[in-house]
């Protein structure tokens, strides 16, 4: 596994993590990593300047790369979903139309957790929606539509 990659992505996560007021513990726990290391990282130590660089690179991905080139590095769904949705660069919202069917599709790929079914109709969490569109794709129905927010 490129470690480097890796360590970058979670600098960048705890940074981001610290500035929206959680604790060190609760970083470590998030992201999977100890004490220490969140606290060396909050500190500007343990982490090369190229590994920052280059998490940089892969956190300028389009969504769906982003979010598959981070999951195959981790290996680990809850810690990409954090990691992506603390360090993703846009949101997004959208609906589901009426012509789903409920076939639970999207539900199982969407690998950030954001679609749930409701009463047979899918629903989507958009606090939690990276915009990969992966959903849109696989959708038999053509029932979602998804776009970026624009300030
Ligand atoms: S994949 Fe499409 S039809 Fe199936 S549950 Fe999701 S939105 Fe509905
Ligand atoms: S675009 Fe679809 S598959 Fe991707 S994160 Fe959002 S809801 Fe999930």
């Amino acid at each position: 596994m490129p470690k480097h990659i890796v360590s970058g992505l979670k600098y960048m996560a705890t940074v981001k993590l610290r500035k929206k007021g959680q604790t060190q513990r609760e970083i470590a726990q998030a992201l999977g990593m100890d004490r220490s290391t969140v606290s060396h990282y909050l500190n500007g130590r343990n982490l090369s300047k190229d590994s920052i660089e280059v998490a940089k690179l892969v956190v300028n991905m389009c969504p769906k790369d982003f979010l598959l080139f981070t999951h195959t590095l981790l290996k680990d769904k809850d810690r990409t979903r954090i990691i992506i949705q603390t360090c993703q660069k846009n949101r997004y919202e959208g609906k589901v139309k009426n012509s789903c069917i409920g076939c639970g599709l999207c539900v199982d790929t969407c690998l950030m957790k954001a679609v749930v079914l409701n009463d047979l109709k899918a629903q989507i969490d958009f606090e939690w929606c990276c915009g990969c569109l992966i959903c849109v794709e696989m959708c038999p129905t053509n029932s979602i539509e998804i776009k970026e927010v624009v300030d």
